[in-house]
């Protein structure tokens, strides 16, 4: 087997050759532990039928872990500059494809089905570039890609923010949006020392088991992810004066609303947070026909 890329020393070399600098403003922030990426790989549960999207190979340190693992690789790396040095360190690994491409831009529908034709298995796995954590999550999500699940690495309080249950201080929006797609857990966290450079935050890896069908079923997905954003829209003020003073002519049908919640069981003075996702769904249920 190849010597690993993950190691400080291969890759000050790498980097040095190249004469690489770090873009901040791209998250760069590499991994030099090799036993880490093992451990992101082992809970990424790949066989050697599985199929793998990367997103930011950097140098290829994960990449050529998950190459080792499983049948094929797409990984879609922004920075150009990176190209050469992964066409040199990927170079034992034909099942891997960079793709030089924004993953916030990608279609990633028709990409699957080109390059993944023959595979059944399909995973996410990735160190993120922390700038775009979530916009790169909720994507994977809502474009209802045909993947088993996703594991990556995130900044802690982002992952405290997914895993977050109901009546607690990190539970959100996102934790909402996030488990209604799919079973939500934090597997482990990591120490910035793994990292060159060291980021400012604390990481974690998360696994994201897609669920069948979502948690809950509803008429208006959009709508749904309005009424939950809505009721955070300030933490302290109650469901009802969040739903009054963000949907549109709220106001006007403050009644309506209140009665809404009355026939769902939900009070009128809880605080979203305190809200589980299945009284989500039965609020903006019950308020729909308002706001059609
Ligand atoms: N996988 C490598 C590792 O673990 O060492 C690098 C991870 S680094 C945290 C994030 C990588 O994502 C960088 O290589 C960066 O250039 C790339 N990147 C940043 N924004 C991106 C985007 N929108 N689409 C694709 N890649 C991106």
């Amino acid at each position: 087997m190849d010597k690993d890329i993950a190691t400080p020393k291969r890759t000050k070399n790498i980097l040095e050759k190249y004469g690489f600098s770090f873009k901040k403003s791209l998250g760069q922030n590499f991994l030099i532990d090799t036993n880490i990426l093992r451990r992101i790989v082992h809970y990424a549960e790949l066989t050697d039928e599985t199929g793998v999207i990367e997103v930011g190979p950097g140098i290829g340190s994960l990449t050529e872990q998950l190459a080792r693992n499983c049948k094929k690789v797409v990984s879609f790396e922004i920075d150009q500059r990176l190209l050469p040095i992964l066409e040199e360190t990927l170079s034992p690994y034909r099942h891997v494809k960079v793709i030089n491409k924004d993953i916030l831009e990608a279609d990633l529908s028709t990409i699957i089905d080109e390059e993944f034709k023959d595979i059944q298995d399909l995973m996410v796995v990735a160190n993120l570039p922390y700038y775009v954590t979530t916009p790169i999550i909720m994507k994977l999500l809502e474009e209802k890609l045909p993947i088993r699940g996703i594991v990556v690495m995130l900044q802690k309080e982002v992952a405290d923010r997914i895993s977050a249950l109901p009546g607690t201080k990190d539970y959100g929006s996102l934790s909402a949006a996030v488990q209604y797609y799919t079973e939500a857990e934090t597997v482990m966290t990591v120490p910035k020392t793994v990292f060159v450079p060291q980021p400012n935050v604390d990481s974690a890896v998360i696994r994201l088991k897609r669920r069948k069908k979502p948690l809950v079923s509803v008429h208006n997905e959009a709508f749904f992810f309005k009424v939950i954003k809505v009721c955070f829209a300030q933490r302290r003020k109650t469901v009802l004066n969040n739903l009054i003073s963000q949907l549109p002519n709220g106001k006007e049908k403050k009644e309506e609303i209140r009665t809404a919640l009355l026939a769902v069981n939900i009070d009128a003075g809880r605080r979203g947070e305190t809200l589980s996702i299945e009284e989500f769904a039965r609020l903006s249920e019950a308020i729909y026909p308002y706001f059609r």
